[in-house]
């Protein structure tokens, strides 16, 4: 009896992306998911006339998205608008100094000849190189579906590795590139997008640095709860119901074979199981021990990517000193890294990073005023109990750094940490991004794609290959659409 029938659990973009791709192949596919909205990460908070990203507002590798809605027969433009954010953002380093990548990549080349005497070319070469990075990624390993080691761990990969400075650490990387603190600090931050830090991710991710500076930072008209409300609207199209509300239980088995899953409102049998939801909430909560790809063991020695502590803030002015996207780099920057994944603690003198998306978007403030989201990576797993006070101060520090009055101008404030995203997503300790991008957490080395227990079960998101971002949720969908065959 051919498959058929499809339960998806969780409508993050892991399972949006799926269920619209299995539908278009001719799958009946029903969405099952916890909160009262889809979205998952990329949720909508929205109060008192603002609206925000609750997740992501960096819209990155826009071809990423452009290719699935040709994988569906659709266009991308029919459904929304995408603009480019120049400048990219503004970076604060402290007593003064602020800098901006624009859309021009002259200027950027410029700004790190200012940085250190030399700059423009070695950030000619470093980019040069990111592109072909990027180029041969995409080609040969990103959308892979990785079964076995051989795979990975063959003579192509060691040569193309070494090319791509797989082995090598990206601190040590950029190093070799350049002395000047500002110009590492620009080019190591995007491993905070990767769930890591500069001194355990790949080099191979300075590819990131192509992206923001040559590729381009973009936003999509409405933000990226826009690019979530098309998801739900192709649902409709193509026949995909989404059941909202409903927190899925449990996963109920026979012969090997997933048979339905259970929520408190009743059950969902289908042919074919895909697991959105966090892959450790999934595994250690919903299945049975022998069921598991898995143990607790395996999980407690694996390195977790940051919680985030938000701030969503709506303020009663315009802000114009601010950008669409605010960094501030902290001279303690790798103090604020061992604070996430050496000794877990609340940072003192953190990064933090703005956004502002009401500079770039008027439809998504009141008039007058702006939506700002004021970002902190976390270890996970930290006591709470402080949490409020703990943003207040680094509202103030932000405040300093960026010469603004904000917090006598706050229409609405609410803080969002940890104990949030575990409540809201079952993630496991509160990360906000599943497992970081270590070496022995990439491609092969992540989560399997496949239960080998259970064999009509999938997983799809952050936690599967290639891993954690919104372009990487649609690849993912994709490498699973592949590998679950036809109706
Ligand atoms: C604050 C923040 C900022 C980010 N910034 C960026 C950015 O700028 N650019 C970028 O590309 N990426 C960014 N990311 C990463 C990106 O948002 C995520 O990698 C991606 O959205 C994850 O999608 P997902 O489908 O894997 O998981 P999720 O979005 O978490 O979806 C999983 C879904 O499963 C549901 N679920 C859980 N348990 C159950 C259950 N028992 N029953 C039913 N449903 C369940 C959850 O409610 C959720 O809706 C950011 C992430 C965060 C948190």
């Amino acid at each position: 009896m051919s498959v058929r029938r499809v339960v998806v659990v969780g409508a993050g973009f892991g399972g949006l992306t799926s269920a619209l791709l299995l539908a278009k192949k001719g799958f009946e596919v029903t969405i099952v998911e916890k909160n009262s909205e889809p979205g998952g990460r990329a949720r909508v908070w929205q109060e008192k006339g603002f609206t925000f990203d609750m997740g992501p507002s960096w819209y990155l590798m826009p071809e990423v998205f452009d290719n699935f809605f040709e994988t569906i027969g659709r266009k991308r433009s029919d459904y929304y608008q995408l603009q480019r954010i120049n400048p990219g953002y503004r970076v604060y380093f402290g007593e003064g100094e602020k800098v901006e990548i624009t859309a021009d990549v002259s200027q950027t080349l410029a700004l790190f000849e200012s940085f250190q005497a030399g700059g423009a070319a070695r950030l000619r070469k470093y980019l040069d190189i990111a592109r072909y990075e990027y180029e041969v990624a995409m080609r040969e390993f990103m959308d892979v579906d990785y079964r076995s080691l051989l795979q990975f761990m063959n003579r192509k990969m060691l040569v193309e590795g070494l090319k791509l400075h797989v082995f090598e650490k990206l601190d040590r990387y950029v190093a070799r590139f350049f002395t000047d603190r500002r110009a590492q600090q620009i080019l190591e931050y995007a491993t905070v997008f990767l769930g890591s830090s500069p001194h355990d991710t790949p080099a191979m991710y300075s590819l990131m640095s192509h992206l923001d500076m040559e590729q381009g930072i973009f936003y999509p008209d409405g933000g990226l709860g826009k690019v979530v409300d098309t998801l739900v609207e192709l649902c409709g199209e193509f026949g995909v119901e989404i059941v909202t509300g409903e927190p899925v239980t449990k996963v109920r088995t026979e012969n090997s074979l997933a048979k339905a899953v259970v929520t408190p409102q009743g059950e969902y049998t289908a042919d074919l199981f895909v697991m959105n939801a966090d892959y450790h909430h999934v595994e250690q909560d919903l299945l049975r021990p022998g069921e598991r790809n898995y143990s607790e063991s395996w999980w407690s020695r694996k390195t977790l990517a940051p919680t985030l502590m938000m701030m969503y803030l709506g303020v009663n002015k315009r802000v114009p000193e601010l950008l669409h996207h605010n960094l501030s780099f902290t001279a303690q920057w790798e103090k604020h890294f061992d604070s996430i994944f050496k000794n877990p603690a609340w940072p003192e003198n953190p990064n933090i990073y703005v956004s502002c998306t009401s500079r770039t978007d008027p439809t998504v403030a009141p008039e007058g005023c702006e939506n700002l989201v004021l970002l902190v990576p976390l270890a996970p797993g930290l006591d709470e109990t402080d949490r409020e006070a703990y943003a207040d101060a680094i509202l103030a520090q932000f405040e300093e750094l960026a010469g603004v009055s904000l917090r006598n101008n706050l229409l609405v404030k609410r803080v969002y940490a940890g104990s949030d995203y575990l409540k809201d997503y079952n993630a496991y300790k509160g990360s906000a991004l599943g497992l970081s991008h270590t070496l022995l957490q990439t491609a092969i080395f992540r989560p399997s794609m496949r239960n080998k227990n259970l064999k009509n079960l999938f997983y799809t998101g952050q936690y599967t290959h290639p891993g954690i971002g919104v372009p990487m949720a649609f690849i993912g969908s994709k490498i699973l659409a592949a590998a679950v065959g036809e109706p």
